[in-house]
């Protein structure tokens, strides 16, 4: 039960789990229902899986606060909770080529890019809070005299919802649940409806790592009824969610009518990379088609809003297009592969309509704005690069989450800052100079999360991450990270 085989284009087979994990037990839903994933490399169904239903959800919050009260949240030592996590890193290291053909073959990334990034990555993220377990505390208020103790404390939020996204599955989880459990929090995972696979995949190994039951639950489902269910519950104290602005607006929402339970949000983007004529162009030119063709522009940081000094605008442009070319446009599990395909037909159609919508407002899109490839039946949108782009468009204001890269000219550094900052977003921004008195006083004005200066779209486990503006509440990664599972409380003690 809660098991199918998949064949792997490669040869061979692979277990996958179907099914709805709670308490370390697997099972179907209690609704009966199930949905589909698909392919998206020929759109066809990779497999059917369980729905988690509103009496799942409501099961799983119990069986989540008995493991908070008896095991992880209270009476297992922090170390310990340490030492379960260095091991389910260890397994999922064991475990790399399979969970990289899970993710790849459920996302439709490269295998190989998928072995060397994603996975290893969130392996590393697992470790970097396995060590911070044992090194969160409170404070003594030590300036009051020998008569008074007053002390804080820093609890774990004991039940949270970790709701996820479709575009690094693996990574996505990593980075809520590592800080999650290590601050003693029991968590009901919800991955994206679209990519459920390795999130299913590491609950076994959860099991052999020893993790106690209830602590680490996966309940897949839509939006609209699994995760509704799990941010409306009463029994849920923290929700943490990565995805769109639209949905984090309504999981506030769902907050504030029910428990007012705390909210942490990881939302879009529409991230601008400023490059002065003073630097390295082939160099820059890299990180840009990095920053925007990488996992096909299905990125939150995707740097989609190019401003290039007007001097040196058209060699930048042709750079871009020999970049484009360069990628090598192909199915998943060929090593090769660098530009796979989107993760669905829906997704396929929202970005064409955003390159032909360019098209009617007098945007010229000179590389890519097609679907035709050689993988008809496939979700591909080509790398594309569009100019003449104008402050009012679609396609320069709004998260197209494709491979669809605006490119548009400036003559001032602060022109080039107003550009940049007019976005009601704020998640990520790019510069490119090699005046660092530049660098610094742009970085210092640039209304982001994150800045990156000579580079992009790097990021690590030490350094938190989160939008400004309408990109969203709070931080993963970084000591920042694991705080937002911690609440603190002030003891007062008399003697
Ligand atoms: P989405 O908002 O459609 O879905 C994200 C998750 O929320 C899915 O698991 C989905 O099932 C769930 N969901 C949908 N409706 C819900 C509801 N009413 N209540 C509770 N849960 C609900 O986003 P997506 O399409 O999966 O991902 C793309 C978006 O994610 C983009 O906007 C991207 O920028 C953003 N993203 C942000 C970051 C970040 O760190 N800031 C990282 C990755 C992706």
């Amino acid at each position: 039960m809660s098991t199918t085989n998949l064949s792997l284009p490669t040869g061979g087979s692979v277990a996958v789990r179907t099914g709805i994990f709670i308490n370390n037990e697997w099972r179907s839903s209690s609704s009966g229902e199930s949905f589909n994933i698909y392919d998206p490399t020929n759109n066809q169904p990779l497999a059917s899986i369980s729905h988690a239903s509103l009496q799942d959800v409501d099961d799983t919050v119990h069986s989540a606060k008995r493991a908070f009260q008896t095991t992880w949240g209270t009476q297992i030592p922090s170390s310990e909770r340490a030492r379960i996590m260095f091991k389910l890193a260890d397994l999922m290291e064991r475990d790399t080529e399979k969970l990289a053909a899970l993710e790849s073959l459920n996302t439709g990334k490269g295998i190989r890019i998928a072995r060397g990034y994603d996975v290893p990555e969130a392996i590393a993220c697992l470790r970097y809070y396995a060590g911070l377990a044992d090194k969160t505390h409170g404070q003594v208020m030590d300036h009051l005299g020998p008569q008074a103790l007053v002390y804080t404390m820093k609890q774990p939020y004991p039940i949270c919802g970790q709701i996820i996204p479709w575009n690094y599955p693996i990574m996505m989880w990593a980075w809520k649940v590592s800080p999650a459990l290590a601050a003693g929090c029991c968590v009901l995972v919800k991955p994206s409806e679209l990519t459920p696979l390795t999130a299913l995949a590491l609950c076994d190994l959860a099991i052999e790592a020893g993790l106690p039951g209830g602590v680490l639950n996966t309940l897949p489902g839509l939006g609209s009824s699994t995760g509704e269910a799990i941010t409306r519950h009463m029994g849920v104290d923290k929700i943490s969610f990565t995805g769109s602005v639209s949905t984090g607006r309504r999981i506030l929402v769902a907050s504030a009518e029910t428990n007012l339970k705390s909210v942490s949000l990881e939302l879009g983007g529409k991230s601008p990379i400023i490059i002065f004529p003073n630097v390295d162009l082939e160099e820059a030119s890299k990180w840009v088609a990095m920053g925007i063709w990488g996992n096909s522009g299905q990125d939150c940081t995707a740097g989609s809003r190019v401003y290039i000094h007007e001097s040196v605008f058209d060699i930048f442009l042709e750079k871009m297009c020999a970049r484009a070319k360069e990628l090598i446009v192909g199915m998943p599990y060929d090593e090769k592969t660098n530009f796979g395909p989107l993760i669905s037909k829906a997704q396929q159609t929202k970005v064409l309509d955003y390159i032909s919508g360019a098209r009617e407002e007098g945007a010229r899109v000179v590389y890519g704005g097609t679907d035709r490839c050689e993988y008809p039946e496939g979700c591909w949108v080509l790398p594309t690069i569009i100019t003449d782009v104008t402050t009012d468009m679609r396609v320069i204001k709004e998260e197209i989450f494709g491979p669809v890269l605006c490119i548009a000219p400036f003559s001032s550094e602060k022109q080039a800052l107003t550009l940049a900052n007019d976005s009601s977003v704020g998640l990520a921004a790019g510069i490119f100079t090699s005046d660092h008195s530049q660098a610094m006083r742009m970085s210092a004005n640039l209304e982001a999360g994150t800045v990156w200066v000579n580079q992009y779209a790097l990021t690590s486990n030490g350094a938190p991450f989160g939008g400004w503006k309408s990109s969203g509440w709070g931080k993963d990664l970084g000591m920042e990270g694991i705080e937002e599972y911690l609440r603190v409380k002030a003891v007062h003690h008399n003697f």
